[in-house]
């Protein structure tokens, strides 16, 4: 995309999708997003996996069983959904147009395949990838977080696979090296926004 044309989309977007592999930092990201922009609504999944340690119903995600969110699908509740290590995700369209309505900036924080619906369904949205310093970093920051050896492979290929998709469809790229100065980056985007 020209500079131009990404000074166009930027103009007319209100929706800003980030995806980084797991162990990336996102979730401590997002907090000092919030922290420094009150125009930001942060959407709030819906997911089948259970909670993690120190997970908040309703705050890190709205956690429901796969039959509920079956028929969530069927009902067109959904504006994006994917299956992510064998658990469902997905982001409410209601959530989304209410927001919009409001003239807030919508974040999602999800992968890369419901990014890629996100931009079909809106295509001024903002994708911005967020990639770790390193796979050692990333292997370090999972392995803080509790997972299993297993989990922690797995999530290491997926995440080469995310990568590729970030480099080649998103729209920005930034390596997380420090909260503070990728916080900076995503922000400074989101000021071109127009409100
Ligand atoms: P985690 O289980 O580690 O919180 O998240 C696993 C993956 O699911 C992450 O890549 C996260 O971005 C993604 N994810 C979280 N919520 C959603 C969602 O609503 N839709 C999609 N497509 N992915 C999501």
């Amino acid at each position: 995309m020209t500079s131009r044309q990404k000074a166009k989309q930027l103009h007319k977007s209100r929706i800003v999708v980030l995806s980084a592999p797991s162990g990336t930092g996102k979730t401590t990201l997002v907090n000092e997003l919030k922290k420094r922009c009150d125009d930001i609504a942060v959407s709030v999944s819906y997911t089948t996996r259970s909670p993690r340690p120190g997970e908040t119903k309703g705050i890190d995600y709205h956690f429901i069983g796969q039959d509920n969110f079956k028929k969530k699908i069927r009902d067109g509740f959904f504006a994006e959904w994917a299956k992510v290590y064998d658990n469902y995700y997905g982001t409410s369209k209601d959530f989304i147009e209410k927001n919009i309505k409001k003239s807030k900036i919508v974040l999602l924080t999800i992968d890369t395949q419901g990014g890629l619906q996100i931009k079909k369904q809106y295509p001024e949205a903002i994708l911005i990838g967020i990639l770790p310093p390193s796979l050692k970093e990333q292997e370090i920051r999972l392995k803080k977080r509790g997972e299993t050896s297993e989990n922690i492979r797995r999530r290491l290929k997926e995440s080469s696979m995310e990568r590729k998709i970030l480099i080649e469809k998103y729209d920005y790229r930034f390596i997380n090296r420090d909260i503070e100065s990728t916080a900076r980056k995503i922000l400074s985007i989101i000021s071109k926004i127009k409100k």
